[in-house]
């Protein structure tokens, strides 16, 4: 049969994903055009949520490994795919399964927190997930004479012991390459050439400790989706991975964002390409399974992560 043949990409990747009753969900920091094609836009948390509610066969990640696995494990009667298998994140390899477990021998009263930036072995090696906009909360939710093992981000971790005045929280070492290139000397600047904006940081930055008494707030990219919406604030500084502001732009036209630094980049995230969008959908390719005893351990502290807000 004669290929169709469509006015541009965009148009292309409609027919594909009602040809083959699939969504695509994005996280927010995809390139611009991915944003623009994604029935669902997000940050982990609410992706993993909307992967579980739809009712399409065929769930398209943009996003990271990772994200796609956790859709897998939640959904394992959909297909999973991702348009580049190599996007990974740095974060999450900073941490193996065998890590967890050797840590969890020098601490027998351990509860391991994992952020979700992590792999499926290393979540299932866990007792909580979590991610940046509910880290605090399942932080808390865990007995006070219980030790806890943050991992992997440790700034993340930080922060959570800070606010929550946690004495016996342990922390990882890992940390995102894109998020410690984030400097205060940079924020500092941008305080002082736009007196005005406010100051939104993410609590996986480098200089977190060193600049969050600067910030107006400290917030998920869902945070501070929603933040820069209801402010009324005219202008905004923003700290974490660049790709956030086409949808801060997008969704708040009248309004001024400045990244924190132009350089946060993560070099994964932006492996994904509307051409690789159209493949994936074409061929189905390619899948992400997790296998199906992983997936089963994996899946409880993922589902401890969904049912605290
Ligand atoms: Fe991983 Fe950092 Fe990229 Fe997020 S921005 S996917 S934490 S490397």
């Amino acid at each position: 049969m004669a290929k169709a043949i469509y006015n541009n990409i965009q148009d292309e990747i409609e027919a594909l994903k009602r040809e083959r009753k699939a969504v695509i969900v994005a996280h927010n920091y995809q390139v611009g055009e991915i944003q623009d094609a994604a029935d669902f836009l997000g940050d982990s948390l609410n992706l993993a949520r909307w992967a579980r509610e739809t009712d399409a066969e065929v769930i398209l990640f943009c996003g990271v490994h990772f994200m796609a696995e956790t859709a897998s494990i939640l959904c394992p009667d959909k297909k999973v795919l991702v348009p580049d298998p190599e996007a990974g994140c740095s974060l999450a390899d900073m941490i193996r399964p065998e890590d967890v477990r050797r840590w969890k021998l020098e601490h027998l009263n351990g509860v391991v927190v994992a952020y979700v930036n992590t792999t499926a072995a290393v979540k299932a090696e866990s007792d909580y997930c979590c991610t940046s906009a509910n880290a605090e909360q399942v932080v808390r939710a865990i007995p006070e004479d219980k030790e806890v093992l943050f991992i992997p981000d440790f700034y993340l971790g930080s922060y959570v012991k800070e606010q929550t005045g946690r004495k016996n929280l342990h922390l990882w070492r890992g940390y995102c390459p894109s998020h410690v290139l984030i400097q205060s000397a940079d924020i500092r600047r941008l305080r002082t050439e736009h007196p005005q904006a406010e100051f939104l940081m993410h609590p996986e930055c480098g200089c977190l400790t060193k600049s969050m008494h600067l910030a107006d707030r400290i917030l998920s990219t869902e945070g501070m989706t929603r933040y820069v919406k209801e402010s009324p604030a005219q202008e905004f500084i923003v700290a974490t991975e660049t790709g956030i502001l086409h949808r801060m732009k997008k969704e708040n036209p009248q309004k001024r964002f400045y990244p924190a630094s132009e350089h946060a980049i993560c070099h994964y995230m932006k492996m994904n390409t509307l051409e690789k969008v159209v493949e994936s959908l074409e061929n189905l390719q390619y899948e992400v399974k997790v296998p199906k005893e992983l997936a089963e351990r994996a899946l409880l502290p993922i589902e401890r992560m969904l049912a605290i807000r």
